[in-house]
Formats: structure tokens, C-alpha cells, sequence
């Protein structure tokens, strides 16, 4: 059985002081992690001043990027393992917006992927698929091109520690969610693509989440699909009532 996964995603958004109160609120209100795992990205500055402030909590603090390398001269850059002491167990990567605005190729996503598991943290690869791209039928090749190549080199174990978002961009943070039968076909679709190069078994394991719009009076039919396991959120989980709607979505 995969556990259903709610990850909220912060990006740019609130003050370190904000973000605390939102710890505070939410974390007695959860879910035990073994019915429902519930995460938030958000700004390395305060992952660790949140993940103090969660402990004991099922609540899990988490990165929104990292760098590919652990160490050096990287002006700017998070390193992987740094993320990892300050708290954080998981980290997104290649999310749309990273792909869009700083220009991260698949194959700088391959190599975050290996840095973020030297480091002990569990990747959430964020697949993207563009309103053109759905336009011209080019879904299927454009998704698993995608997997192909973020997934590249990796062994049946560290399968085993990775999850992957269908994140359609003419989906996030618009409004307008995918329906939940298109949201199922993209997360089938990769479930699918992770079965051809690895077995069915790790493909069974994997979580695929899906991610576009996703709020409280939503959530529940996209929950509701076999190939959807969780859920990415932006917008509405960035208020400590609604994202508690969220991960009691049951
Ligand atoms: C996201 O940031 O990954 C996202 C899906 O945003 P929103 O829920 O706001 O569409």
C-alpha cells in the first residue's frame, strides 16, 4: 500500500515569522505519518527554525531546491547535505517554475537527484508538461523523455526513496486544475514509463502525485484515482486551515 503524500509547496512566499506560526498551527491537527505523510517545501532560511519547531509533529519541513554538489565554490547555491542536517528529510526537484525561470535541464535534474540521495534526502521529481506540448499531442513523448532522463542511472533500491509530481504548468497556479481523469492519465502515464525501464513492482511502489490547482474542494476526487497517491499544492497550502483540509481530505 503507498501512503497518501500531501506536500504543499511555498515557493517565494512568507516571512520566517510566518512560517513558524503556520507550524504551530497546524501540527497538532495531523494525520499520524503512517496514514497520511504530510510535507512542506519551503525557503532553506527557515527550514530549520521550522523543523525545530515541528519536532514531534508528523509534519515534515522541506527544501524547495538544492544544488548538485554537496560543497564548493557555489555562490548562492544549497548544498544538499547542509539541507539535510538543518532538518529536512525531502527535497522538490525540477519544479516547473526552476525549469522555466533558471533553466534546469533534465540532465542538471538527474544529477540533483544523485546529490540529494548522497545526502540522505528523498527526491520528489516534478514532471512538467507545457500547454504547447498538450496542444500538439506530444504529452506522452514530452513526459517520458522527461522520466527517461531524470531517473537516469538509477538502482531498483534508490527507486525505492523517490517520488515523482505530474505537474502540468498551464495547471499551476491558475485555477484551473487538470480534470481528475487527466490528472490519473498523466500519473499513469509515469507509472507506466517507471514499469518499462525498471519492473512492476517498483513501479507498484512508487508514489506519483499529481500537482495544478489543487485545493480543498478538489482534492478528494483527485484522491480517489488508483494512480494518484498525493498531491503538490501551492496557493492553498499556504493558509494553515486550508492546507488541514487538505491532509484531512478523507
Ligand atoms: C505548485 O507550485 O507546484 C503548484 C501546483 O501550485 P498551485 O497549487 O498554486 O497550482
Amino acid at each position: 500500500m503507498r501512503t497518501p503524500f500531501i506536500v504543499g509547496n511555498w515557493k517565494m512566499n512568507k516571512t520566517a515569522a510566518e512560517a513558524i506560526e503556520f507550524v504551530h498551527a497546524v501540527a497538532d491537527e495531523l494525520p499520524a505519518a503512517t496514514k497520511v505523510e504530510s510535507a512542506v517545501a519551503v525557503s532553506p532560511l527557515y527550514v530549520q527554525a521550522m523543523a525545530e519547531a515541528a519536532k514531534g509533529s508528523p509534519l515534515e519541513i522541506m527544501g524547495e531546491n538544492i544544488f548538485y554538489e554537496q560543497a564548493g565554490a557555489y555562490t548562492g547555491e544549497v548544498s544538499p547535505q547542509v539541507l539535510k542536517e538543518v532538518g529536512a528529510n525531502y527535497v522538490l526537484l525540477g519544479h516547473s517554475e526552476r525549469r522555466m525561470y533558471f533553466h534546469e535541464s533534465d540532465e542538471i535534474i538527474n544529477r540533483k537527484v544523485f546529490a540529494a540521495l548522497k545526502a540522505g534526502l528523498k527526491p520528489i521529481i516534478c514532471c512538467d508538461e507545457t500547454m504547447g506540448r498538450q496542444a500538439a499531442g506530444d504529452k506522452i513523448h514530452w513526459v517520458v523523455s522527461q522520466i527517461l532522463t531524470d531517473l537516469r542511472g538509477l538502482t531498483d533500491e534508490q527507486m525505492k526513496l523517490i517520488s515523482i509530481a505530474y505537474e502540468p504548468s498551464w495547471a499551476i497556479g491558475t485555477g484551473k486544475s487538470a480534470t481528475a481523469e487527466q490528472a490519473e492519465e498523466g500519473c499513469y502515464l509515469i507509472r507506466q514509463t517507471v514499469a518499462d525501464i525498471y519492473n512492476d513492482e517498483i513501479a507498484n511502489g512508487i508514489r506519483v502525485l499529481y500537482g495544478g490547482s489543487v485545493n480543498p474542494s478538489n482534492i478528494a476526487d483527485l484522491m480517489d484515482r488508483h494512480d494518484i497517491d498525493g498531491v503538490l499544492v501551492g496557493n492553498a497550502s499556504l493558509d494553515p486551515d486550508s492546507f488541514l483540509k487538505l491532509v484531512n481530505y478523507k
